[in-house]
């Protein structure tokens, strides 16, 4: 589409004329059309949680509930893990934007892979103890260049999301190895897996192999857009193997490598 804007030229005596203008609004209808419809999907995201927890405390307060305190305290249950869900989706829908938003900050310092793994691998341990899931970190000497609290929540995600779709019994690797000037950091897991068309479109905002996935499974439907941002403002890139049904994924991204160096100091990462 093409936008025209018109405008006389006026002098003393009146119009002279006009200037006409022709611009070329594609790209910024395209970048209004993806708006609105984050917008949209954002407010429904909200709206299903919210509408949760008004059913549940209006049923309380009606006190149709009083003689049976166990669907009372159910109620209850519902409201509450509503609302810590209304706070992680927040939380995570700033974080994109912010994300978005080149002017963000990141606190670029050397870490050792070692290190990061190893914060993020205690994030996860207790959901990996609840759900029977073994993390299983390789060691490795490689250095990469990043802003460690950033990297952490981007292992931290991929880790949780390895846990939340492998079945009890199985394990989830973290690995690292050179590439180059680049280090590649792989979460690999032994779990569902997804289908080749779904790939891509996992590291979209909202998208889930299945419908049921974010709300049963208690993401918020953003991780891997955030994680893939992440690697991105680092110059990385994050992609997903996987060979299909049932034969786990391996989620992949890459790293600026710092060269090893015979000795010196790292400092430690700070994680929230
Ligand atoms: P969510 O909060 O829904 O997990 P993410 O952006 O982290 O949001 O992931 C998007 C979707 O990608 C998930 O809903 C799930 O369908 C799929 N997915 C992510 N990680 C894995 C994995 N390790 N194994 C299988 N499916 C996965």
């Amino acid at each position: 589409p093409v936008e025209v804007t018109a405008s006389p030229l006026r002098d003393d005596g009146g119009i002279r004329g006009a200037v006409v203008a022709f611009r070329d609004v594609t790209e910024r209808r395209e970048m209004e059309r993806i708006k609105d419809e984050f917008v949209s999907v954002v407010s429904h995201e909200l709206r299903t949680p919210l509408t949760a927890i008004r059913g549940a405390l209006g049923l309380l307060e009606s006190k149709a509930l009083d003689s049976r305190p166990e669907q009372a305290a159910h109620m209850v249950h519902i409201a509450l893990t509503s609302s810590e869900r209304l706070g992680r989706l927040v939380d995570d829908i700033l974080d994109t934007e912010r994300l978005n938003a080149s002017t963000t900050h990141f606190d670029l310092e050397e870490h050792r892979v070692d290190d990061l793994v190893a914060a993020a691998v205690e994030q996860v341990s207790v959901q990996a103890n609840k759900a029977g899931v073994r993390l299983r970190p390789d060691t490795t000497p490689e250095i990469v260049r990043a802003d460690g609290e950033r990297i952490v929540q981007t292992l931290t995600n991929l880790l949780g999301n390895a846990v939340r779709f492998s079945p009890h019994g199985s394990s989830v690797r973290v690995s690292a190895l050179p590439a180059g000037d680049l280090v590649e950091l792989r979460v690999d897991d032994e779990g569902r897996g997804i289908p080749p068309d779904k790939l891509d479109a996992v590291f979209h905002r909202f998208v889930q192999v299945d419908a049921s996935d974010t709300r049963e499974r208690g993401g918020t439907g953003l991780g891997l857009a955030i994680a893939r941002s992440i690697v991105e403002r680092h110059g990385g890139r994050l992609w997903a193997i996987s060979e299909g049904e049932d034969q786990g994924s391996s989620f992949r991204f890459t790293l600026p490598r710092v060269p090893p160096r015979p000795s010196g100091q790292l400092r430690p990462v700070r994680t929230p």
